[in-house]
C-alpha cells in the first residue's frame, strides 16, 4: 500500500555509500562518452563498438534470427536501431527505448570560408534551439566529414586536444556595447554573426596585389592538413560544437556538467541499459535518432519510414513476416521516449509549475504530454499505459517523478514520441531533468543519470 499522500524528496537521501560508488562510477564512464561522442554520427560509431563489444551483430550477418540474438542496423552512419530478440514472438509487441542522438550546434554553411579584413572566418548557421549569445567568447571545436568528389571520406576533429588549436566567435566589449545592451536578447547577437575566427596570418607567396590573403593561407593549411580544396567544402558536414569537456560539478561532485546532455543522457543510459539485457520475454529495442533538434524530418529523422524497415527485417529474419504484420506489432509495442526534461531552476523558478516539474536529483521525468499552449501537438500517454510504467518502476525501485514542460502558457517543446505513437506505440516520454538545457553546457544530476539507466533496464525487462 503506498503512501497517503505524495511526498517529494531528493534521492541522494536514501543512498547507501556503495550506492554512492557506483553512481559516481557510472558518471564517469557517462563524461568519458560524452568527451568522445559529441555528434550523431560520433555516437553512431562509439556505440556500435560497444555493441559489437557486448554481442551485437550487423544485421546483414544474421541468416536467422532466435531468441537472445543481438543484432543492430545503422543508418547512413547517423542513426543505431539495436535489438535483444525475445522468447515471445514479435507480433506480441516489443519494447523500445528511443533518444535522439543530435544535440543543438553551429553547422558550417555550404561557402564558409571568407576573409574579413585581417581575420579569416568560417561561417555558420545555427542548427536547433540555441541562445545565440550563449555561443560567443567560448572555446569552439570542429567536428564531421568533408566527402571528396571521388567519394574519399575525411573525418575533422579539431579542438579537443590540448595541443590542437580552438577556434571562437567574437563578441563586443561592454565598453562599446552600449547599444547592444540596449537590444533583446534575442537580437543582439545576429545569426550572420555566428561566426566562427579560424586565422589572422596571410599567405606569405601571394603577389603584392592579391586580395583575401589571409583566407588563402588558410586553404593552403587545409589542404595540407586534409587534402581539401575550398569546393570540398560543398560535400560536408562540419559541426561547430563547444570545445570544453564534460567535468563533475559542485563540491559535493553531485552533478554533471558537459555539452550535449540533450539528449546524450539518454542514448548513453539507454544504450547501457539494452547491453545488460539477456534473452527478454519481449523483443527490447533501442533506437537513436537524428534531426530531432529541427524537427525529425529527412532520411535520418525518426519522420522516416527506416526505422520500421529495421522492424520489419527482424520480423523477416524471424520468418514470421506476413502482410501488414508490422503494424501490428507497432499496436502491441510499448515505448519509453527517452529525452531530457526541462528540470527546475530555483533562480528561473517562475517557469516551472514546481508541483507539476522535474526537479534534479528526485529521479527520472514523465512527461505524460509534452507540446504547448493547451497540449498543442502534444503526445498525450493514456493513463492505462501510465499506471503500467509507474507499476514497473515502483516495483523495481526506481525513483520517478511526473512533470510538465514549464508552466501552461509559458511555451513547451516535443520529442520523438508522437511518431512511434502515430504507429500505434503505446509511448510516454520519460528522461532525465536539465537545467541550462540547449546551452553549451548543461547540467544534470549524477543521482538522476543512474536513475535512468535503471529505469530503462527495467522496461527492456518488461
Ligand atoms: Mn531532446
Ligand atoms: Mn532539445
Amino acid at each position: 500500500m503506498s503512501d497517503l499522500e505524495k511526498k517529494k524528496k531528493s534521492g541522494w537521501e536514501k543512498v547507501s555509500k556503495d550506492l554512492e560508488e557506483k553512481i559516481m562510477e557510472f558518471a564517469k564512464e557517462y563524461m568519458y562518452y560524452l568527451n568522445n561522442a559529441k555528434t550523431e554520427r560520433e555516437i553512431v560509431t562509439f556505440s556500435e563498438k560497444m555493441a559489437r563489444e557486448n554481442g551485437f551483430k550487423d544485421i546483414s550477418e544474421y541468416e536467422k534470427l532466435e531468441p537472445g540474438d543481438k543484432v543492430y542496423y545503422k543508418n547512413r552512419e547517423k542513426n543505431l536501431y539495436l535489438a535483444v530478440i525475445g522468447n515471445k514472438s514479435l507480433e506480441e509487441g516489443i519494447n523500445i527505448v528511443g533518444a535522439h542522438a543530435d544535440s543543438p550546434r553551429l553547422d558550417l554553411k555550404p561557402n564558409p570560408l571568407v576573409q574579413d579584413g585581417n581575420m579569416a572566418y568560417l561561417k555558420t548557421h545555427y542548427y536547433g534551439g540555441i541562445k545565440k549569445y550563449q555561443w560567443t567568447a567560448i572555446p569552439l571545436a570542429i567536428h564531421g566529414v568533408i566527402f571528396k568528389e571521388n567519394g574519399e571520406k575525411v573525418t575533422v576533429n579539431i579542438g579537443e586536444n590540448e595541443d590542437e588549436p580552438v577556434f571562437t566567435i567574437t563578441d563586443l566589449l561592454p565598453h562599446l556595447a552600449k547599444e547592444q545592451q540596449q537590444k533583446k536578447l534575442s537580437e543582439a547577437i545576429s545569426g550572420e554573426n555566428l561566426s566562427i575566427l579560424v586565422g589572422n596570418i596571410p599567405d606569405k607567396d601571394a603577389e603584392e596585389k592579391s586580395t583575401d590573403t589571409i583566407k588563402k593561407n588558410i586553404l593552403k593549411i587545409l589542404n595540407k592538413k586534409y587534402g581539401i580544396t575550398e569546393d570540398d567544402f560543398m560535400s560536408s558536414e562540419l559541426e561547430v560544437v563547444p570545445a570544453f569537456k564534460a567535468r563533475t560539478l559542485g563540491f559535493d561532485e553531485s552533478l554533471i556538467a558537459g555539452y550535449g546532455q540533450d539528449d546524450k543522457v539518454c542514448v548513453y543510459t539507454s544504450l547501457r541499459a539494452i547491453l545488460n539485457v539477456e534473452k527478454p520475454e519481449r523483443t527490447a529495442v533501442c533506437l537513436f535518432s537524428d534531426k530531432e533538434e529541427i524537427g525529425s524530418m529527412g532520411n535520418t529523422g525518426m519522420e522516416s519510414h527506416v526505422f520500421d524497415t529495421f522492424i520489419a527485417e527482424l520480423l523477416n529474419k524471424a520468418g514470421i513476416n506476413r502482410p501488414n504484420l508490422l503494424d501490428k506489432v507497432f499496436c502491441n509495442s510499448r515505448m519509453l521516449s527517452a529525452d531530457v526534461d526541462a528540470g527546475v531552476d530555483p533562480l528561473y523558478a517562475q517557469v516551472s509549475d514546481i508541483n507539476n516539474a522535474g526537479i534534479l536529483s528526485e529521479g527520472i521525468s514523465i512527461n505524460k504530454y509534452t507540446g504547448a499552449g493547451g497540449k498543442n501537438n502534444s503526445s498525450d500517454a493514456n493513463a492505462e499505459y501510465v499506471a503500467f510504467i509507474r507499476k514497473i518502476f515502483n516495483e523495481n525501485d526506481i525513483k520517478f517523478q511526473l512533470a510538465e514542460l514549464g508552466k501552461v502558457d509559458i511555451g513547451g517543446g516535443g520529442t520523438i514520441a508522437y511518431i512511434l505513437a502515430n504507429k500505434g506505440v503505446d509511448v510516454i516520454d520519460c528522461g532525465v531533468p536539465v537545467l541550462s538545457m540547449h546551452a553549451p553546457y548543461e547540467v544534470t544530476s549524477k543521482f538522476d543519470v543512474y536513475e535512468a539507466y535503471r529505469a530503462y533496464e527495467a522496461f527492456f525487462k518488461n
